[in-house]
């Protein structure tokens, strides 16, 4: 039996068919105020994903064009030694970097 494991078009059919009655129903007993209601709500989730996606592919672009946030001078400004990671130079001690930012 082929069929066995599949639904046949007429039941995809049948199912579409209350699926769409069963949503008319539910709006029917909906007041306008109600489906204006549902309708806002639902602008608002789809309104928030496509925030939250372009907050995530603005992100992503920012990562992308600046792969270090967070430039140090390579050398020091007073003493010209060479800077390692930290805020202030090894050698004289003065700040690599403005640290208010
Ligand atoms: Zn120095």
């Amino acid at each position: 039996m082929e069929n066995n494991m599949n639904i046949s078009p007429e039941e995809l059919e049948k199912m579409l068919e209350k699926a769409k009655a069963d949503l008319q129903a539910k709006l029917d007993k909906m007041t306008p105020e109600e489906r204006a209601q549902a309708e806002l709500k639902a602008q608002k989730l789809i309104a928030e994903d496509k925030a939250a996606m372009q907050k995530l592919t603005e992100d992503a672009a920012k990562y992308a064009a600046a792969p270090c946030a967070k430039p140090t001078p390579k050398f020091c400004p007073n003493c010209g030694a060479k800077a390692g990671a930290g805020n202030f130079c090894e050698y004289c001690g003065s700040k690599l970097r403005k640290t208010d930012d």
